[in-house]
């Protein structure tokens, strides 16, 4: 007899294949994960998730987490504004069917898709980049944080 195991509804704390099909994790930082996004039509697109545990809302914090997430956000986008010099970073906390406390962060770059708009979370078509760009995108990034 085998029983199912439901996995985890929340991709950020099972940490599972649903996850990594979508990101690789850069590195952890004192409050939270950065992932590189995979598709990359915003070129530098990165995810950044709260560690501690499951959390909804960003009012579910103590202060002192919630200063240390937010310092995370601040330190991951400075790296990737270094790394790739965007226009303007966007920043999109929606996750309605994925409440875990997390940021998209978004390099945008004028004459580029969505300038002066909001970002698309999975635009079409998608745009997937060769192990070794995502590495040396992740280099580039560590070596900015
Ligand atoms: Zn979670």
């Amino acid at each position: 007899m085998t029983t199912t195991v439901s996995p985890n509804p929340c991709i950020y704390c099972a940490k599972d294949e649903r996850l990594t099909n979508l990101t690789i994790e850069i590195t952890e930082l004192q409050a939270s994960i950065l992932y590189l996004f995979k598709e990359q039509t915003y070129r530098g697109r990165c995810v950044l998730a709260y560690k501690k545990e499951h959390k909804n809302e960003i009012f579910e914090l103590s202060k002192e987490e919630r200063e240390l997430f937010m310092d995370d956000l601040s330190r991951a986008a400075k790296a990737i504004n270094a790394a790739f010099g965007p226009d303007k970073i966007n920043y999109g906390a929606y996750g309605d069917k994925m409440p875990h406390i997390h940021f998209h962060l978004v390099p945008k770059y004028e004459n580029a898709p969505q300038w002066g708009s909001t970002f698309v979370m999975f635009p079409e078509p998608t745009v997937h980049l060769q192990e070794s760009e995502y590495a040396e995108m992740i280099e580039k990034i560590k070596s900015h944080l």
